[in-house]
């Protein structure tokens, strides 16, 4: 919903909010004559409706069949507050109803109803809540009436953003006469008491019956109703049943042999599941109903790894089902489905106002009935409450990677490659997050074992204190690898995306850490200890061979066969991957400045090729091959040889060898 819409959305509440509070005067006061006063023309708002809600026309029957499911939940509280006595508390359900011919949608229900002075009073005056004089005539009775007022979006109103007119017939429970009243586009309307009520499926209740216009005609279809209705009404707490209009003529084909009376309800399911799982007590849910329940909602059928069933209690007072799906690829992962609900109504899909923006990496539902949805979304983002729900979360999904860490080691390491991309940009993108889940992350190994940052660290103590030394490409630095194993230091395997940024994070957070790719320095356990001396020679033929800004040095290294090894300064590596990061998103690096790579030529002076260099006896020209030939084989080592580099090294090599 962009800004203007919200503008005209608030326009439109505080309207809303002036008929209520004259309302409300009116309750307490006990005037019951009509009378003057602020009274919202309907013609005034109709256009606001139009304009507000163009792009998200389908919420008109969400509107309409959640009115209607309000209508049998304040019945049935009447009735369990003992008000009405006469009307079981059964049978109770919301029909939607498809007429291609007449070109109708129908939504009847066997709700309270209303009489002819609740008629004019909530749909003849603009949205005058009726929830409110509900609560005003039952405050103070037991039990909990704020589950009643479904107040947000432009309720009934809507239903003229797809119809030419709307008929509402309505028949109180309380036995008063039914009241039929229409209105057409432009705010005009009749009422007509005493009416027939054949539109009525029980004694009481309400149809409202649209008669679609042009602007509607897309929801003239079975399928795309069903699609509104599985969108917005899965888990209305009513049963809804849909009668597409087709199955009239099956169910005729049956009524010869008697067992069919007088419709298709008998037969068919409602479309909606009035208990959603949410609903229940965690441990009344088996691990079956949460798979079957994710599969329902989200149409992934691959199984989710684990979830998270949150009830929150008084204030925040909401419950709800996070899903972690399984990931398959990088990316993928960053499209997860966080469905929020107000009081089992479907709202909408990744609010990222009401939700901290990494966790709709998660699958999920949530069901804030405090959520004042009603309000435009910068407001939401600042809201305390919003602030609450989120922390709500947050712990709750830590808490759960901690108790996993804690007491399923085993599976919580099996599980980690699925769930670290979304562990690891939760802690970029919230402080909070990380302190809360910071001893349960782990690094996998080169080795294949797993290790927390403080095992790691442990480990490391005399040989490299805070170092942690991780590869982000196996192969490629395979040579590097196996140096750092050989002495004992274990290497993290760092290869994703999201790695090369976390790792900044964990800098940040843990003072003293440093994340050093295998390529970027000598670790001090593969040096002898010695100072090795420079070698002026040999430094001076290698400064011919090394591109310039190319540093080199004399190192004992304990393996005296290797010659030399390039190392490239983990800083500037940085530095150039988040260039090629934004010129890859087509971003202006010019203002970071070109950062040259700080390469590092370390010589070996205990191998034996190196101490020949420094030999008088050997030929300069040789010399010069061996040199290059070192520094090549550095170079692969490091990076690789790009095509043109590969042609120049054969041609060398087999110079070399001819030479045996
Ligand atoms: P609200 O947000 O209060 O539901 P609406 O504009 O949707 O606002 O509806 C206005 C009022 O009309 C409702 O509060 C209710 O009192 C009454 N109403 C609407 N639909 C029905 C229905 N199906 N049965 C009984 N009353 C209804």
């Amino acid at each position: 919903m962009d800004e203007a819409k919200n503008d005209v959305k608030n326009e439109v509440n505080d309207v809303k909010n002036e008929v209520k509070d004259e309302v409300k005067n009116d309750v307490k006061n006990d005037v019951k004559k009509e009378k003057g006063g602020i009274s919202v023309e309907a013609a005034q708002i109709f256009p606001i409706i139009k304009k507000w809600l163009y792009s998200d026309k389908e919420i008109f029957l969400r509107e309409i069949v959640s009115n209607a499911c309000d209508a049998v939940t304040k019945l049935r509280r009447l009735i369990s507050l003992g008000e009405v006595k006469n009307i079981a508390d059964e049978n109770f359900k919301v029909k939607v109803t498809l007429d291609k011919d007449a070109q109708t949608i129908t939504v009847s229900d066997n709700g309270i109803g209303m009489t002819s002075e609740e008629l004019k009073k909530y749909i003849c005056q603009i949205a005058l809540s009726g929830a409110l004089d509900f609560i005003e005539k039952y405050e103070g009775s037991e039990g909990d009436t704020s589950g009643i007022i479904g107040h947000f979006g432009l309720g009934f109103y809507s239903a003229f953003m797809v119809s030419s007119s709307v008929d509402v017939i309505t028949r109180s429970y309380t036995g008063q006469p039914a009241v039929k009243w229409t209105c057409g586009e432009d705010g005009e309307y009749e009422t007509e008491e005493n009416c027939d009520c054949d539109e009525l499926f029980d004694e009481r209740g309400t149809a409202v019956i649209m008669h679609i216009n042009d602007e509607g005609k897309e929801f003239l279809n079975a399928s795309s109703i069903r699609d509104i209705l599985d969108k917005y009404c899965a888990f209305m707490p009513v049963e809804i049943y849909f009668d597409d209009g087709e199955e009239h003529e099956h169910e005729h084909e049956h009524e010869h042999d008697g067992e069919c009376e007088c419709g298709h309800d008998a037969e068919e399911k409602p479309i909606n599941d009035t208990l959603p799982l949410w609903l229940k007590k965690p441990s009344e849910c088996t691990e079956e109903e949460y798979k079957s329940f994710y599969t329902k909602v989200f149409h992934d059928y691959r199984e989710p790894l684990f979830w998270i069933h949150i009830r929150a209690d008084y204030p925040l007072n909401f419950k709800g089902i996070l899903y972690f799906p399984k990931i398959t690829s990088e990316f993928e992962s960053l499209e997860g489905q966080v469905k929020l609900y107000y009081n089992q109504v479907f709202v909408s899909d990744n609010i990222k106002e009401v939700i901290p923006e990494y966790l709709l990496m998660l699958k999920g539902v949530l069901d804030c009935p405090e959520l004042p949805l009603n309000v435009s979304r910068s407001y939401l983002q600042n809201s305390g409450y919003v602030t609450k729900i989120s922390a709500h979360i947050i712990k709750k999904v830590a808490d759960k990677l901690n108790g996993m860490f804690a007491n399923e080691r085993e599976k919580y390491e099996k599980l980690w490659t699925d769930i670290k991309t979304f562990v690891e940009y939760g802690s970029m993108r919230d402080r909070k997050f990380y302190d809360r889940v910071k001893n349960s992350i782990v690094y996998k190994l080169c080795d294949g074992s797993f290790a927390t940052l403080s095992e790691y660290l442990d480990g490391a103590k005399e040989k490299h204190e805070n170092k942690v030394y991780y590869t982000s490409d196996r192969s490629k630095q395979a040579s590097y690898i196996s140096m750092l194993e050989a002495e004992g230091i274990k290497v993290a395997v760092l290869d994703k995306f999201v790695d090369s940024q976390f790792i900044n994070t964990v800098e940040m957070n843990e003072s003293g850490v440093k994340f050093c790719r295998v390529d970027s320095e000598l670790a001090d356990a593969l040096k002898d200890g010695e100072k090795a001396k420079e070698v002026k020679g040999v430094s001076k033929l290698f400064g011919s061979i090394v591109p310039e800004g190319t540093k080199i040095t004399f190192e004992k290294f304990k393996n005296a066969e290797i010659p030399a090894i390039l190392n490239i300064s983990e800083q500037s590596r940085r530095m150039e991957d988040m260039m090629k990061m934004y010129s890859m998103a087509g971003e202006d690096a010019s203002n970071i400045g070109a950062f040259p790579t700080e390469a590092t030529l370390i010589l070996n002076t205990e191998n034996s090729l190196i101490k020949k260099l420094d030999d008088d006896a050997t030929n300069p020209e040789i010399k010069e091959k061996i040199a290059r030939h070192i520094y090549d084989l550095c170079i692969i080592s490091q990076r690789g040889l790009e095509a043109s580099e590969l042609e120049k090294f054969l041609r060398e090599s087999y110079d070399i060898l001819s030479m045996l």
